[in-house]
């Protein structure tokens, strides 16, 4: 995850934040090399472990997966504050002290090297989540993409991703995707009442990449951490959960789109 920053300045010809320890992921900048825009698409919590048992419901991404694929290590705890701002600063929580979406960075951020450059950029997500409260805070556009009201809430998401690409072309734009998230966690990433959330997911993901990859965007689609079961959960209770360092909860598939 400490990589990602890196990977965004070397794509957007910019140095990397200050206190970015990772290098840039080679792979990623040669075959998005020229793309004058960075989209990072984040699907809440859909690690490696998710993404092995549902792949075959999700035939979009499955066939980007197919084409390039890696694994990104989330940095611990494994939560979301936590690794989104690793995302957009290359150092962990000891280097940007973003323990909760409510506190400011300590150090520099991709936003902040995007602004100094004389370019833009956007956090999107759902009504009082991370995407919002913590990264369209600091972006220079905060796009609101309405309440977590349905399972199909990061709909909005996209339609406020869509909305601000029109207006504002920013040079780097992130998002949380943050349905994922809340459907494990209630039905535990295992269970196949994750299934419809999943399947709509593929075709709000297949949406936006075209829609994106039509006007420059190079796409990195990847996550903040993973999810495991909650082994004999009682009825009505969290099925799902993360933060520890197990492979479920720290590994996450990562794709990108030239
Ligand atoms: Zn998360």
């Amino acid at each position: 995850m400490t990589q990602v920053a890196a990977t965004v300045s070397a794509l957007l010809g910019m140095p990397p934040p200050a206190q970015a320890k990772g290098e840039p992921i080679e792979d990623i900048v040669s075959d998005l090399k020229g793309a004058r825009r960075v989209a990072l698409l984040a699907l809440d919590a859909f690690g490696t472990y998710a993404w092995g048992l549902w792949r075959g419901e999700m035939p979009f991404l499955d066939s980007l997966h197919t084409r390039r694929s890696i694994t990104l290590r989330s940095v611990m705890p494994s939560i979301t504050p936590v690794n989104f701002a690793t995302m957009v600063t290359g150092t962990d929580l000891e280097g940007h002290r973003i323990e909760t979406f409510d506190h400011d960075f300590a150090c520099e951020t991709l936003f902040d090297v995007v602004r100094r450059a004389g370019g833009q950029s956007a956090g999107v997500g759902l009504t009082g989540f991370t995407g919002t409260k913590l990264l369209g805070r600091h972006a220079d556009i905060d796009g609101d993409g309405g309440e977590p009201i349905s399972d199909d809430a990061d709909d909005g998401v996209a339609d406020k991703i869509i909305e601000i690409v029109e207006a504002y072309q920013p040079e780097f734009l992130i998002a949380q995707l943050g349905k994922t998230d809340d459907v494990f966690h209630r039905e535990g990433p295992s269970s196949p009442a994750v299934v419809p959330m999943l399947r709509e997911t593929d075709v709000r993901m297949k949406k936006l990449v075209e829609y994106l990859q039509a006007r420059g965007y190079g796409i990195v689609v990847l996550a903040d951490h993973g999810q495991h079961d909650i082994e004999g959960a009682p009825e009505g209770q969290m099925k799902g959960t993360h933060g520890t360092d197990s492979p479920k909860d720290v590994l996450v598939p990562c794709t990108w789109i030239s």
